[in-house]
């Protein structure tokens, strides 16, 4: 299936809103929570540090480590997930004056290298806090996402960098449709291309390779791991 096919397949799916968040703050403090857990596991413990006053980087920089374990502890990982806390809060003080909103904007790569550089951030999660923290058109190439594009056949061994690529290249600085079309491959992977896909019902399964191949059974290599919106460890 070529990829702008399966974007008009996905066009009706209702994603808008998908990444509820109170600023780019917050999102870049769930693209780190979310890391190796539940989305779901993680919007208690957003609602938590918004309870506390903790939502923004002074505050947070500032949260003796104990009173943040103790509100980050349903999610596990704890002191890895404090220390990247930190880390990221310390950051946006130190080298943007608190700003975290002016951190994403300017020249792309440098700012993704930036990102790159903190604690516990990684390709996928840098490209959430680009694209849905600091609407900056990266496209997120996340595990279900190579998951459904390996599998319809939008890219058959591609890797993250050659589908962000792909995305990127075939629709230019389209900071929307990147937005849209991560949302909808997420909730296609969450809900029907699974690590065993369930076809029924699944917008793409007209036009999908693997479901005319294989009949949507056996013999599909699992790409994807626990997460939402980001997966990455
Ligand atoms: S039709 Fe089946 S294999 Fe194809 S994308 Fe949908 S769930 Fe995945």
């Amino acid at each position: 299936m070529e990829l702008e096919r399966l974007c008009s397949l996905l066009e009706d799916m209702e994603v808008e809103g998908w990444w509820p968040s109170n600023g780019p703050f917050e999102v870049m403090v769930g693209a780190l929570l979310t890391q190796q857990t539940t989305w779901e596991k993680v919007v208690p413990v957003l609602e938590a540090l918004r309870r506390e006053g903790l939502m923004a980087p002074l505050p947070l920089s500032q949260c003796p480590a104990d009173r943040l374990t103790e509100l980050v502890r349903p999610i596990g990982f704890l002191h890895q997930k404090v220390r990247r806390l930190q880390a990221l809060s310390l950051y946006v003080m130190e080298e943007h004056g608190g700003d975290p909103r002016g951190m994403l904007q300017g020249d792309l790569s440098r700012r993704r290298k930036e990102l790159l550089s903190l604690p516990g951030i990684g390709p996928e999660t840098a490209d959430s806090i680009l694209l849905f923290a600091g609407g900056r058109p990266k496209f997120v190439a996340a595990n279900y996402v190579l998951r459904v594009f390996h599998r319809t056949g939008v890219l058959l061994d591609g890797d993250y960098a050659s589908a962000q690529h792909l995305v990127e290249e075939r629709f230019p600085e389209d900071t929307g449709l990147y937005m849209r079309l991560y949302a909808s491959l997420v909730e296609v992977a969450k809900s029907h291309c699974r690590s065993v896909p369930r076809c029924q019902g699944c917008p793409l399964r007209p036009e999908c390779r693997f479901t005319h191949r294989a009949g949507a059974g056996p013999g599909c290599r699992p790409a994807g791991r626990r997460g939402y919106p980001g997966s990455e460890g």
